[in-house]
């Protein structure tokens, strides 16, 4: 679902199973101040969840007082996971599951309609994952019925002969299991350490060196650029080159002034490579707010802007978010004699991808990350990872099945630096090529 002319989703894909926007973490990342020193390395900070406390609210549950389900917070991961854990203490201590006990307890008098109504909402709505296209139609039938479940609660006047008829029981152990265990795996891999991996040697060497008040040079790889920043503008200086992000054209969009300051910082958190990216191939950057969207950035081919979603709070992720839309925006501009998308199109690149790809088949779905929805987001995960140290959410994936293809990627990223700027711009500006972009290139 991803569109090339309206992308593009960061996780999208995967959150709607997951339902963790709030999820992705980096090990081995660095977040660069103005002062250019190293403000956060991002170790995992990820939170386990505290044992005595789902002890104390498992029994709160057993002795009926349901109103404690209200203190999960079911839409992070850590919350997920606490659910599912719940749940299934539940049965092994009572032999009942949670709804059943909750539906018993209410025919025997001890809570209210309203009690009970209230309550298996919050339950339904933690139980919700919606299956894949590639699950079966057995998973797919047992989630109708969900759906089903859902509305009679929902409903004004629900009827407690109605809600026998469904099996909560057979999606709970159909979906909400397993898709809440994938989850919790998918979770953990975001904390995987890239620098130890065997695509280590491919990852950028990053140092920064302060060398006044608001400049500092950063040494990537081989080369070194100087960037000062100000609060009108960003300058990237690569040898005699100048590249200048003007805060007053690219914000122009963003009326408010905390708005702008959180992107203006977020564009602080770029490395040079990408911060000249952004000089050359982005005009317009936006901001949303939609808490509940799983997006944190997205990139429109057809109007060359990216808009951010501030609503994730994150800044880490959103800096990699970030770097992952300016990567679509480079894929998107003219190569070699071809003004077209280069890598959802590009033959070599799709031939090794998709030879690494085969070594996915068969895998559990929690190892398939963010790369891997199409060529198009392979390229940007591989351009983020190679650029930033890190990836938005895929360096598990990438580091384990795809050293050939984040290779490869590597060499024609320089490549297409190497080219004269006019020659690199945004592909929108000729339309006669958007109509050969309309399909998506897919696996
Ligand atoms: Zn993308």
């Amino acid at each position: 679902m991803v569109k090339i002319n309206s992308d593009i989703f960061i996780k999208n894909e995967m959150l709607k199973s997951l339902k963790e926007p709030q999820s992705i973490e980096h090990s081995s990342s660095s977040i660069f101040s103005k002062s250019g020193k190293v403000i956060s390395e991002s170790q995992n900070v990820s939170q386990t969840v505290d044992t005595d406390e789902n002890d104390k609210k498992l029994s709160e549950l057993i002795s009926g007082n349901y109103d404690v389900l209200s203190s999960i917070d079911w839409k992070t991961s850590e919350g997920t996971q606490q659910f599912l854990d719940i749940s299934e203490k539940f049965i092994s201590v009572t032999g009942k599951s949670l709804y059943d006990e909750m539906i018993s307890r209410y025919e025997a008098g001890k809570i209210s309609k309203d009690n009970l109504q209230k309550n298996l909402k919050i339950l339904l709505d933690m139980s919700e994952f919606t299956p894949n296209n590639q699950d079966s139609d057995d998973v797919w039938t047992s989630y109708y019925d969900f759906l089903d479940l859902k509305d009679i609660v929902l409903s004004d006047n629900f009827n407690i002969e109605d809600l026998k008829n469904i099996d909560y029981n057979n999606y709970f152990n159909k979906v909400t299991r397993p898709y809440a265990e994938n989850a919790r795996k998918a979770k953990l891999l975001s904390s995987y350490d890239v620098t130890k991996s065997q695509i280590a040697p491919l990852l950028p060497k990053i140092t920064n060196i302060k060398t006044g008040d608001n400049t500092i040079i950063q040494k990537f790889n081989d080369k070194e650029y100087q960037i000062n920043y100000s609060d009108d503008a960003i300058n990237v200086r690569d040898g005699n080159k100048q590249y200048v992000i003007e805060f007053k054209n690219l914000l122009s969009q963003i009326n408010d002034e905390n708005d702008k300051n959180s992107v203006k910082k977020m564009i602080e958190g770029l490395s040079a490579p990408v911060l000249i990216d952004l000089a050359v191939e982005i005009d317009t950057i936006k901001v949303c707010n939609d808490p509940d969207s799983a997006t944190y950035a997205q990139y429109d081919g057809k109007d060359n802007v990216i808009t951010i979603n501030l609503a994730k709070k994150d800044e880490k992720n959103a800096v990699f978010a970030l770097a992952h839309e300016i990567g679509h925006s480079l894929d998107f501009s003219k190569h070699e004699d071809r003004n077209m998308v280069t890598f959802g199109f590009n033959q070599q690149f799709l031939e090794i991808a998709r030879n690494e790809m085969k070594k996915l088949a068969g895998k559990e779905d929690y190892e398939k990350q963010y790369a891997t929805t199409n060529p198009v987001e392979m390229f940007a995960e591989c351009y983020t990872l190679l650029n930033m140290g890190s990836s938005a959410d895929s360096n598990y994936v990438l580091a384990t099945y795809f050293p050939k293809t984040v290779e490869y990627v590597k060499k024609q990223i320089e490549t297409q630096r190497n080219l004269p700027e006019n020659e690199r711009n945004f592909i929108g500006r000729d339309t006669s090529l958007l109509e050969r972009i309309r399909d998506n290139p897919s696996w």
